[in-house]
C-alpha cells in the first residue's frame, strides 16, 4: 500500500480537488491511503477567528467563518453534481461553521481560549476537506471510505502540538484502516489532526499532515509515502536567485533536513522520521503536474559522484560573540553559555569556537536583551545583526577533495564572518553579510551547477 498526502494548495478548490481525485484513481492499484490537509488558508482563517473572538471582535470572527463556509460550498457544488449529497454536504458544512460560531461566542463571553479549544477548532479544517474529497471520489465511481483520523491518530494531551503515542496507533490503524484496504477500499483520512487517549480532539502542530503521512506509513508499512504540493520538489537554489536551478530527483534524508531549516519549503524532515526509520521512501510531487517525477527522499541514496547537492540562504540572522579570558583552559565555559539560551528558549544554529571565544547565531531575537545581559555576567559580548547565513550542501562534500576551495574562490571578495563544517560534513555553512547573500547564491549556482555535474541527478523545473 501507499501513503498519498495532499497540502492545502493540493486541494484549494474544485479544480484543484479534482485533479486530486484524478491523481489517487490513478494509483488505485496501489492500494492507496488518502490524506488530506484543510483547504489552504483554512487552517489559519480558523484560528485567528478564535483568536477575534478572545479579542470580543464577535462580528469579525463570525464574518471570517461565514466566508470559509461559502468558499467550502463553492467547492463542493463546483465537485459534485448529484444534487442530494450537494444538499447533505452543505448542511453538514453548515452544521460544523455554526458549531464554530458558538464555540466563539463561548470564548468571547469567557475571555479564555485554550490550547485545547484551539485544537477542535482547527481540527474542523480538514474535518471538512475530508468530507468533500470523499464524496467527489465516490461520485466518480472510487470505493472511498472515510476515516476519522481522530480514531486512529491517539495522541498525549499537549494540545497544538501533541505526540503520537505509537503503541496505540499500531492497533488502531490495523483495526480501522487495514479491514478497509482489505475489502479493496480507498481510504480516505484527514492529517493534522487526532485525539487523546481520553478521545479528546488534539493536532500534531503546525504543517502537521505530513507527519500523519509519515506516521501511517510506518505503521502500516507502506511501500511509499507520496506528499503532493504545489512544488515540483527540492531545487538546487531558490530560482528567483538563480534563475537556472534544477531539481533534485533524489536526495538524502540528511541533505533535506540540513535545507529545511532553510526554509526549503517542501517538508519538514523531522515530520517525516517515522518513513525514514523504517526505510520508506517520500516522494515530493506536484499535484499541478502529476507528471513530473518530484523528489525523492530516502535514507540512503546511491552513491553518485555529485559533492554539492543544493544551496541555501537564510537571512535575518543575528551573530553574537561571547569573549572570556575565563574561557581559557576552563571546563564548564560552554555549558554556562548554553544555559542562558536554554533559559531563554532561544535556539542556537551555527557554532564556532576558539580558545577565548564562541560565535554563535540565533535567528530569533525576542528574548536577545535577556540572552545578551545573562551572558554579560561572565563575559564580553558583541552582537552583529543583519547577517545570513548562506549553507552548502551535500552528502559526499567530504569525501572529495577541493570542494571548498572552489567555496572560497567562488565567493572571492565577499567576507565570511564565520565558518562552519559540522562533524557530519554533509554541509559547509558560512556567515556573510545580508547585502551580499543573492551574489553569493549565484556565484556557488554558477561554480557547482552551471554547467549541471550528472544530468541523471537533475531535472529542469517545469519538464515533464
Ligand atoms: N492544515 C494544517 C496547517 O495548515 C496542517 C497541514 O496543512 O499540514 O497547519
Ligand atoms: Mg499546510
Amino acid at each position: 500500500m501507499i501513503i498519498m498526502k495532499f497540502g492545502g494548495t493540493s486541494v484549494e478548490d474544485a479544480r484543484a480537488m479534482k485533479n486530486v481525485i484524478d491523481i489517487v484513481e490513478r494509483e488505485r492499484n496501489r492500494t492507496p491511503v488518502v490524506v488530506v490537509s484543510a483547504i489552504s488558508g483554512a487552517t489559519n482563517t480558523l484560528l485567528s477567528a478564535a483568536e477575534l473572538a478572545l479579542q470580543g471582535k464577535i462580528e469579525e470572527a463570525v464574518t471570517s467563518l461565514n466566508t470559509l463556509y461559502e468558499r467550502h460550498v463553492l467547492i463542493l457544488e463546483n465537485l459534485i453534481d448529484t444534487r442530494s449529497t450537494v444538499q447533505m454536504l452543505i448542511l453538514d458544512t453548515r452544521r460544523r461553521i455554526d458549531e464554530l460560531k458558538h464555540l466563539c461566542q463561548s470564548i468571547a463571553v469567557l475571555g479564555e481560549l485554550t490550547k485545547r479549544s484551539l485544537d477542535a477548532i482547527a481540527s474542523v479544517g480538514e474535518r471538512l476537506s475530508s468530507l468533500i474529497i470523499v464524496e467527489g471520489m465516490k461520485e466518480r465511481g472510487l470505493p472511498a471510505e472515510l476515516v476519522d483520523a481522530r480514531k486512529v491518530i491517539i495522541t498525549d494531551d499537549q494540545f497544538t502540538s501533541a505526540m503520537p503515542l505509537f503503541n496505540y496507533i499500531e492497533d488502531t490503524a490495523k483495526a480501522t484502516i487495514q479491514p478497509l484496504l482489505e475489502n479493496k477500499k480507498i481510504v480516505v483520512t484527514q492529517g493534522f489532526i487526532g485525539s487523546t487517549t481520553k478521545g479528546i480532539t488534539s493536532t500534531l502542530g503546525r504543517g502537521g499532515s505530513d507527519y500523519s503521512a509519515a506516521i501511517l506509513g510506518s505503521v502500516l508499512n507502506a511501500e511509499e509515502i507520496q506528499i503532493w504540493t504545489d512544488v515540483d520538489g527540492v531545487l538546487t537554489a531558490d530560482p528567483r536567485i538563480a534563475p537556472a536551478a534544477k531539481k533534485l530527483k533524489i536526495l538524502s534524508f540528511k541533505e533535506a533536513s540540513e535545507l529545511a531549516y532553510f526554509g526549503a519549503r517542501v517538508l519538514h524532515p523531522s515530520t517525516i522520521l517515522p518513513a525514514v526509520k523504517k526505510n520508506i521512501p517520500v516522494v515530493v510531487l506536484n499535484s499541478q503536474r502529476p507528471n513530473a517525477s518530484g523528489t525523492q527522499i530516502v535514507a540512503n541514496p546511491p552513491r553518485s559522484n555529485v559533492a554539492v547537492k543544493a544551496i541555501a540562504s537564510k537571512k535575518g540572522i543575528t551573530v553574537i560573540n561571547i569573549q572570556s579570558m575565563r574561557m581559557l583552559m576552563a571546563y564548564g565555559f560552554l555549558e554556562s553559555i548554553f544555559s542562558v539560551f536554554g533559559k531563554h528558549k532561544t535556539p542556537v544554529d551555527l557554532v564556532c569556537t576558539s580558545e577565548v571565544a564562541v560565535s554563535l547565531t540565533i535567528d530569533n531575537t525576542s528574548r536577545l536583551d535577556q540572552v545578551v545581559a545573562g551572558l554579560e555576567e561572565f563575559a564580553e559580548v558583541t552582537v552583529y545583526e543583519q547577517k545570513a547565513i548562506v549553507c552548502i550542501v551535500g552528502e559526499q562534500m567530504h569525501s572529495t577533495a577541493g570542494v571548498a576551495d572552489r567555496i572560497f574562490r567562488a565567493l572571492s571578495d565577499i567576507n565570511a564572518m564565520m565558518i562552519s563544517q559540522g562533524a557530519s560534513e554533509i554541509n559547509m555553512s558560512l556567515v556573510i553579510n545580508e547585502q551580499d547573500v543573492n551574489e553569493a547564491v549565484k556565484r556557488l549556482h554558477a561554480e557547482f551547477f552551471e554547467p549541471v555535474p550528472e544530468m541523471a541527478l537533475f531535472e529542469t523545473i517545469g519538464e515533464v
